[in-house]
């Protein structure tokens, strides 16, 4: 017999368990609490799961983090020594790419501009540039992010991605490294961050890279806040050097009341949902993973907590 156990305090027991179970039979799916016998857990699916929480289950053989972002994951001293994978997941990565579609249309299309003319009853009009003549540059071009470029590729936007290694697809001009990154940045009118969060990435858009952006340049992110110094990003939008921003995340979460960003018209603000775990079409993934995992084959989807992601 095997278990899997699950944990998250954002997504539906209910709901994952009824999708596994049918690719699943032999494994109980349950709660930590409800756990007979942590012997025969031999599979983990969790998100966020508290400091300890492998330490009853000896015979962990993989553990799936819910969500394609491991950073909460990959820093913990607890972690068994067991694959982990995220969670690859078709409609995740078209929920994320419609998003940043949104974002960089609304700009592309000066959506703000009239927004803000209606407010004042004020018919204002901008000729519409074309998409082939606006730069947009993707930072991470990882499972959400080289499909976010292609979408945006498809639109005829200029599209360029930057990555760790060095990377070729299709429609997208590449560029990898440190030390590509400073050039990167000054030929991207509009910057979409989908980087991991990682020792590495912590902090890397400082004040100093934030400034090699074209002046008036649009900021997109969707990764993780702490990517970002938001206090230099905050003053580059004030300034109008960065000239709009739209920010999913923060390094903060919830973005505290008194935060200036708030007040800021040129920024809009989601509360971290650009892209979220869609079991219906994510538990086929995860069963097939578990099903590996049980063959003892290799899984996909597999991060590495000494590179971070
Ligand atoms: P992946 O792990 O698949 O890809 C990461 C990409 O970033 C890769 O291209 C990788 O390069 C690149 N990268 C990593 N470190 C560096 C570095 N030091 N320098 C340059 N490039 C680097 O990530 P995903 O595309 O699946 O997701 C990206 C992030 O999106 C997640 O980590 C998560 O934080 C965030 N996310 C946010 C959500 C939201 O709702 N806001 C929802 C889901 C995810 P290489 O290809 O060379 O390895």
């Amino acid at each position: 017999m095997s278990t899997l156990v699950f944990y998250s305090e954002f997504d539906s027991f209910e709901e994952w368990s009824a999708l596994l179970a049918p690719h699943l039979p032999g494994v109980t799916i349950c709660r930590a609490e409800t756990v007979q016998n942590p012997d025969e857990v031999h599979y983990a699916l969790a998100w966020k799961p508290p400091h300890g929480f492998f330490a009853p289950y000896r015979n962990l053989k993989l553990l799936v983090n819910l969500g394609a972002g491991v950073d909460s994951l990959v820093g913990r001293d607890d972690l068994p020594a067991i694959p982990i994978v995220r969670l690859s997941d078709p409609d995740m990565s078209r929920m994320m790419a419609g998003y940043v579609l949104f974002a960089v249309l609304r700009y592309a299309r000066d959506i703000p501009a009239f927004e803000r003319a209606q407010r004042e009853q004020r018919w204002h009009y901008l000729h519409p540039r074309t998409p082939s003549g606006i730069r947009v540059g993707v930072l991470g071009l990882g499972e959400l992010g080289a499909y976010t470029a292609q979408e945006l590729a498809r639109q005829g936007f200029d599209v360029r991605g930057w990555s760790r290694t060095p990377k070729t697809i299709d429609n997208i001009r590449c560029s990898s490294g440190l030390g590509s990154l400073n050039d990167f940045l000054s030929q991207s009118d509009i910057l979409v961050v989908m980087l991991p969060l990682t020792l590495h990435t912590a902090g890397l858009l400082s004040a100093e890279r934030l400034a090699c952006l074209p002046s008036g340049a649009a900021f997109i992110n969707v990764s993780r806040g702490a990517i970002v110094d938001q206090a230099a990003l905050t003053k580059a939008l004030r300034s109008g050097q960065i000239a709009q921003a739209t920010l999913d995340v923060f390094d903060r979460e919830p973005l505290p009341p008194d935060d200036p960003l708030w007040g800021m018209d040129n920024v809009l603000i989601t509360p971290h949902l650009a892209s979220v775990a869609i079991p219906a079409s994510a538990a086929q993934q995860v069963a097939e993973n578990i099903q590996r995992a049980a063959r003892g084959e290799p899984v996909s989807g597999q991060v590495f907590p000494a590179r971070g992601y």
